[in-house]
């Protein structure tokens, strides 16, 4: 479904990612582990064209898509979801999700049809969809950046450190709605410093180091590999 081949990216002269290799099936909930600055929204970023690579192709759908433009890629079914949200703090909940369906502005019955779906996903999104988003808590701003990049009707998601900032508790909901979003049919790429919990969830995980894919494996061979647990589980 979505394919990475010796992709590089550099930043001037940094290299940020380097000969990246990975592959996600259609269904799969995939996990991308590193610590701060190993590469991962540096992935996202790249597959979603916001940043031009430097050497390798993205395929998706096994369709050749280097260097597609954002909107394209959007179409094409697959969507990012960026770390820190990135709502608009004085614009209602409704109004943010329905900016993740703009590209489909022709097609008012289908984003009626998405913005039900997402309301009845998010029951609390429902209740407070008139409100500003900036005035939610911050499990429930997730939950609309979340339902806004579903608005996009995405085939594969690429969701950018979700449970980044929240209690422990909304953490656990967090990862409860991401496993929803994905048995619901989404495919998910999630990238997430909670390694734990996020491979809890997962069927399979990358592991990055500076720009890297350095290790990768099944959920189980992940939570069972001494050095995962040494650096990025603890104990
Ligand atoms: P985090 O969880 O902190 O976002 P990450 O794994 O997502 O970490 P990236 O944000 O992809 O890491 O960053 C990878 C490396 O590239 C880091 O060393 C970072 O400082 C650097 N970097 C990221 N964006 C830029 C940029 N626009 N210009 C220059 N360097 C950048």
């Amino acid at each position: 479904m979505l394919q990475l081949d010796q992709v590089s990216l550099n930043y001037g002269s940094f290299r940020a990612l380097d000969r990246v290799r990975l592959s996600v099936d259609p269904g799969e909930l995939v996990v991308l582990l590193g610590a701060n600055g190993a590469g991962k929204s540096s992935i996202f970023l790249t597959c979603s064209g916001i940043h031009k690579l430097s050497s390798g192709s993205v395929r998706l759908n096994g369709q050749d898509v280097t260097g597609a433009a954002p909107a394209a890629l959007v179409t094409r079914g697959l969507v990012h979801c960026p770390e820190g949200r990135k709502l608009f703090p004085m614009m209602s909940v409704r109004q943010n999700l329905l900016l993740g369906a703009y590209l489909y502005r022709g097609d008012k019955a289908g984003t009626q049809r998405s913005l039900d779906e997402v309301l009845a996903m998010f029951p609390i999104l429902q209740q407070k969809q008139h409100d500003p988003a900036g005035s939610l808590s911050g499990g429930q701003q997730q939950m609309v950046a979340i339902g806004r990049a579903l608005m996009g009707r995405p085939k594969v998601l690429l969701l950018d450190e979700p449970s980044l900032g929240l209690a422990p508790l909304v953490v656990k909901q967090m990862f409860d709605v991401i496993k929803q979003v994905n048995q619901s049919g989404v495919t998910v790429v999630l990238a997430e410093q909670n390694a734990y919990q996020a491979l809890s969830i997962a069927h399979r995980g990358y592991v990055i180091e500076r720009g890297r894919i350095v290790l990768e494996g099944s959920r189980d061979e992940l939570l069972g590999n001494a050095e995962v647990r040494r650096a990025y589980i603890g104990g």
